[in-house]
Formats: C-alpha cells, sequence, structure tokens
C-alpha cells in the first residue's frame, strides 16, 4: 500500500515509528506537511497538489494533525476522503474531537460517565454555575487548550470566581466541572484501535500537581484497566466515531469518568511503559480496513 502521514513534524516520535512500522510491513509511506498542500475544491474530479506534483495514489492516510492547525488539516483531510483516500480517523471526527463542548455533548447524550460539568457564556451567571456542578474546589479549563495549559483547579468559591472573570476578561470559552480529588492526580490513557483497549498506561503528576500530562512532568506506568474501564473507553471511542484515539479516565469513587478523546494520541509513552508495538498495530488496523471510499460521513 501507500500511505500518506499528514504531519507537520517527521523527526517526532510518533512519525517516525509510524514510519519505520509501514515500511517493515512492506508499504511506501510519505510524511505529508497538511499546511503546504493546495487545492481546487470545485473540480468535480477533487484532487491535492504539493510541491508541484499531485497527490493522487494514496490508498490510505494517517492524520496526525495539530491542535493549531485543526481547521486546515481537517480540510486538506477531507479532500483525500472525497479521493476515496482512506483515512485513519475522518476529518469529522477529529473536528468532533478537538472541541471539548461539543465532545462532551455527545458522550454525554449516549449515557458515558462524565465529571459534572458546566458551560456558560455570561459573567452574570457564574455563581449559579459553580453551584450547578456541586461548588468549589472545581477545575476551570480552557476550550481550546491542549497538553494541560489552561486547566486550573480553583480550590475556594472565591478562587472560582477570580479565574472565570480573568478567563472571561481574555474572551476565552472555559469549561467548569467538578474536581475528581479521589483521582490523586492520576488518569488512565486507554489506547483504542479499532474498538479494542490495545494498551493502557497510568500518568501520575509530579508531586503537588493535580494534572498528570506528561507535558506538565507526569511520568507514565502500566496500568491493568478493570472491565469497566475498558468497556468505557471502547464505548467513548464508539460515540466519537475514532478508529484510534486516546481515552483518557478518572477514577472516581463512582466508577469511571471520561475526561477527554484525544484523536492524535502520542505512541512514546505508551509504548514505553507498556513495551507493545503500537505503530504496528495502526498499520496492521489499516492493511484490514483501508479501501477506497471506505468511510462513514464523507466529510459531513
Ligand atoms: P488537556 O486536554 O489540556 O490535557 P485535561 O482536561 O486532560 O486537559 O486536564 C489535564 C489534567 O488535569 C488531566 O490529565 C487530569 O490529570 C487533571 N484533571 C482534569 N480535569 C480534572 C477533574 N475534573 N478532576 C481532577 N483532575 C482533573
Ligand atoms: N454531521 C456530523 C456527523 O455526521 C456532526 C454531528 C455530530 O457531531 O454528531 O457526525
Amino acid at each position: 500500500m501507500k500511505i500518506a502521514i499528514l504531519s507537520r513534524e517527521p523527526e517526532l516520535y510518533s512519525t517516525q515509528r509510524l514510519v519505520k512500522a509501514a515500511e517493515e510491513r512492506g508499504h511506501e509511506v510519505e510524511v505529508i506537511d497538511a499546511l503546504r498542500c493546495y487545492m481546487n475544491i470545485t473540480s468535480n474530479n477533487p484532487h491535492i497538489h504539493y510541491q508541484g506534483r499531485v497527490l493522487d495514489d494514496f490508498d490510505a492516510v494517517i492524520p496526525r494533525i495539530g491542535a493549531s492547525i485543526t481547521f486546515y488539516g481537517t480540510a486538506i483531510l477531507r479532500q483525500f476522503e472525497m479521493m476515496g483516500v482512506y483515512p485513519l480517523n475522518e476529518s469529522v471526527a477529529i473536528a468532533r474531537s478537538r472541541d471539548k463542548l461539543r465532545s462532551l455533548q455527545l458522550l454525554s447524550r449516549k449515557g458515558i460517565g462524565l465529571p459534572v460539568t458546566g458551560f456558560a457564556h455570561s459573567p452574570d451567571d457564574v455563581d449559579d454555575l459553580l453551584q450547578e456542578v456541586g461548588g468549589a474546589p472545581v477545575v476551570i479549563k480552557l476550550l481550546e487548550g491542549t497538553q494541560g495549559v489552561g486547566v486550573v483547579l480553583a480550590e475556594t468559591h472565591s478562587a472560582a470566581q477570580s479565574v472565570i472573570q480573568a478567563f472571561h476578561g481574555l474572551k476565552a470559552n472555559i469549561l467548569v466541572q467538578e474536581f475528581i480529588s479521589e483521582a490523586k492526580g492520576a488518569d488512565i490513557r486507554c489506547f483504542v484501535v479499532g474498538g479494542k483497549v490495545i494498551a493502557a498506561m497510568k500518568r501520575q503528576g509530579k508531586e503537588g500537581e493535580f494534572r498528570s500530562n506528561l507535558h506538565q512532568g507526569g511520568s507514565a506506568t502500566l496500568v491493568r484497566i478493570t472491565p469497566e474501564e475498558r468497556a468505557t473507553a471502547i464505548r467513548a471511542a464508539k460515540v466519537m466515531g475514532l478508529n484510534v484515539c486516546g481515552v483518557d479516565l478518572l477514577r472516581s469513587n463512582h466508577g469511571p469518568l471520561v475526561m477527554e478523546v484525544n484523536s492524535s494520541p502520542g505512541l512514546e509513552g505508551i509504548e514505553t511503559s507498556s513495551g507493545k508495538d503500537v505503530a504496528s498495530i495502526i498499520i496492521q488496523f489499516i492493511e484490514k480496513n483501508a479501501k477506497p471510499h471506505n468511510t462513514r460521513t464523507k466529510g459531513k
């Protein structure tokens, strides 16, 4: 097969591992920078131009679209989909997963356990909203944040009010969420490929840090997940329509709660902690599923 990896970072661990796994399994791979793709979207024969040539012979595309280029990246992926190229994750599903509020609404509609979460536009409604999510302590999150940046723990009502005011002043959209203290600064990342959890790790925040993101100094270790956690991760991936994703769970007193579903989960932490060849499992999934025009949404 001929596989495109849509990534701006050919040197990144995850990109390198996917290239190597695909080559080892006898495929031809090319890393393509979505921002350097251009196209005539009105042509009735959709195609994509890249560095002066036409990209018209790929069988599959692996999107590794960074959060900062979601808009253009998903448009390019959609163009691949319209050309009939098989996407590992579909453009619609990626766009959905990038909006925390929309994701939580979709997961909630299907009855998946979530931390109690509120959203309001007007600062006048803040007191009511805080009460609605059970009062301080609360976690306040920027809707567009990633890697733990823009996630704040407000321990008291007045701290929460100040933080919410500050974010509103910056015209930022935020979520206000019940703080799951019993998770003790840890979360569980379930790596889902094709409806199965193929590896899981526990991420623990560094001393005194409630955020477990590896980018915030957290560490990853192998973990055994419960059947309930496994089932929750699989259901969340299905609701989001993602073939490959990282489902982040908090271990609460009333069972696993989904915090977020990441459509471009990194491979380094999970391969290192689990010892599994996750890249190869992803390539094997593509081998089984990459057929022309095999998408659910065709970009809509
Ligand atoms: P990001 O998308 O930026 O990684 P998250 O929503 O995943 O943001 O939050 C970052 C980290 O903060 C999580 O990995 C988790 O450890 C911690 N955290 C987030 N929400 C809560 C919560 N409601 N209760 C307890 N800890 C939380
Ligand atoms: N039209 C899109 C879809 O078919 C968006 C709806 C949604 O996010 O559930 O999936």
